[in-house]
């Protein structure tokens, strides 16, 4: 994500209003960002790897709610989850799998 005000350009920080709807803030400025970011944005991969990859074939989704799924997991969810499969291919490269 970009930030229009102070030009920021990282991952968002994910937080809850009073109502409990999640919601991006700009982790420099605290400006609210409505998610606008692009599915493949969000994995942080080019759109060419996006469409090649077909995630949401994975993931055995409609690529509809894959993405509409993608959209409202918070970004650090998604470092979580690569970084888990980092770990995973790491585990495997060493055999300790
Ligand atoms: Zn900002």
């Amino acid at each position: 994500m970009k930030c229009s005000t102070c030009n920021y350009t990282g991952l968002a920080l994910a937080v809850v209003d009073a109502a409990g709807k999640p919601f991006n803030v700009c982790p420099e400025c605290s400006t609210p960002i409505t998610p606008a970011e692009k599915p493949w944005e969000r994995l942080g991969i080019p759109k060419a790897r996006y469409l090649t990859t077909q995630p949401w074939k994975t993931a055995k989704m409609e690529r509809k709610t894959f993405e509409k799924i993608l959209i409202h997991v918070s970004p650090e969810a998604i470092q979580c989850l690569k970084h888990e499969a980092e770990a995973e291919r790491l585990l495997e490269a060493m055999n300790l799998k």
